[in-house]
């Protein structure tokens, strides 16, 4: 009974302070007003099995890419372990969901496979970070700080195995655990002394699993492992029309629109609205799936490792563009929430992205195409450009001249129209 209570205020405060962090998400998801169309369900529903739960795009690295959706795979097989002692807890009973029956037994079993697997890849990726020099994991934005981030939480998994794995080894010892198939375990306990408590071993392992859950739990959203929550809603969010595509805007494909039909000018004028703003120069300039694509990175680098601006030397790192969105939006978005006109003199553009990075990009698309969780890079470097163009004009030079002259002459070129079929005087034959 006493087990019982403290489990349950154990849960209490660990819900708690998750509700807590969760809610400030959603809050900063509601903030962001900017539309972003979400339809198709159907499309959504494959991409999410194929890219989410397939590991489709993971997989195109052989090696390490299965290592990865191993764990990925083996967290989904551990859950339904950690989902019953969560109810063991709650109500003091043991073996919750013993009603299963052989799938109960199907997942125990997989569970204590994967532990293991999980616990041996946590090393290795461990060691990778540590004594590897991996290009992928280096760049300015990969601080200390990040390092350190990435590691402690490759620890905290680390833990997680270890105490899943004791807690089975402490069953078996029990002597009185006769129902379950623990394949690993039972090999390990067969290589480790006798214990005189095993029943202690198992209070020990129960506990420390289970509050390292909890507080695994509460520390991802402050951490780059917050993937773990959301790389599959993001996934299923993602961005269905071509990647290339750009999202227009309304008010400015509605002018286009009256431009080109003499008609529409003399029709009902639109209702006035209020200003919004070209593009993007702070984070509250962008959608919530820019944000949520923000949370979901994973810091892994493939987006940078593939693009073409940063490995010619430029200063662009895409990876670089989400952790700096994540940063300038826990930075700006508590005051935002409670003043709408919030201004600290700073801003996403300059203070967080230079403009140098912000034009160096090639809009190739690479780094989404690549991206394991299809984070899409390009929608914030666009929105980042339109502002600079069409608010400051501040474009390169070039494409300034570039806009002057469709604006001017309908083309690009500095000819008016009437010169336009000069380059063929030359070629007409003289029939006289
Ligand atoms: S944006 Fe995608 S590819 Fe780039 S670091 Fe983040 S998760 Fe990796
Ligand atoms: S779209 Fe831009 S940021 Fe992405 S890979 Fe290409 S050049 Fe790099």
């Amino acid at each position: 009974m006493m087990k019982q209570i403290i489990f349950i205020l154990v849960v209490l405060i660990a819900a708690g302070v998750f509700a807590y962090s969760i809610r400030n998400i959603f809050l900063n998801i509601a903030f962001l007003k900017k539309p972003y169309p979400v339809k198709d369900f159907g499309k959504r529903f494959k991409m999410l099995f194929n890219i989410g739960f397939a590991q489709s795009k993971i997989l195109r690295f052989p090696l390490i890419g299965f290592l990865h959706a191993l764990v990925f795979w083996g967290f989904l097989a551990i859950l339904f372990g950690s989902g019953e002692m969560l109810i063991d807890g709650l109500f003091g009973i043991e073996g919750s969901l013993h009603f299963l029956g052989p799938i109960r037994t199907l997942f125990i079993a997989t569970g204590d496979i994967f532990a293991f697997i999980i616990l041996v890849l946590i090393i290795v990726f461990l060691f990778r970070r540590f004594f590897l020099n991996i290009k992928r994991f280096q760049g300015v934005e990969m601080t200390h700080k990040a390092h350190k981030d990435a590691s402690f939480a490759l620890f905290l998994i680390l833990m997680l195995m270890v105490s899943l794995l004791s807690l089975n080894i402490g069953f078996i010892k029990s002597g009185n655990y006769t129902e379950e198939i623990l394949p690993i375990s039972t090999i390990l306990a067969q290589f480790l002394p006798s214990i005189s408590d095993a029943h202690l071993l198992i209070e020990v392992s129960w506990w420390t699993h289970i509050v390292l859950i909890f507080f695994f739990a509460n520390y991802l959203p402050y951490s780059k492992h917050f993937h773990v929550f959301m790389s599959l809603p993001n996934v299923f969010l993602s961005k269905l029309i071509p990647l290339t595509q750009m999202y227009n805007m309304e008010r400015v494909t509605e002018e286009v629109k009256l431009m080109m039909d003499p008609n529409a000018a003399f029709a009902e004028a639109p209702a006035e609205e209020e200003i919004e703003r070209f593009g993007m120069k702070d984070v509250e300039d962008g959608t919530w799936k820019n944000y949520t694509d923000s949370l979901t990175c994973t810091q892994c680098g493939r987006c940078t490792s593939v693009c073409p601006a940063n490995q010619t030397g430029k200063l662009l790192s895409p990876r670089k563009l989400l952790i700096d969105y994540r940063a300038r939006m826990n930075e700006k978005s508590p005051h935002l929430r409670k003043d709408v006109h919030f201004d600290d003199q700073k801003s996403l553009v300059d203070n967080y992205i230079s403009r140098e990075e912000i034009w160096a990009c090639t809009t190739c698309n690479a780094c989404a195409q690549e991206c394991p969780v299809n984070i899409d890079h390009p929608a914030i470097i666009l929105e980042l450009r339109r502002y600079l163009f069409m608010e400051e004009s501040a474009a390169p030079s070039a494409l300034n001249t570039m806009s002057t002259n469709i604006e001017n002459n309908g083309a690009p070129w500095q000819y008016p129209p009437t010169d336009r079929l000069k380059w063929a005087d030359d070629l007409f034959i003289n029939e006289a």
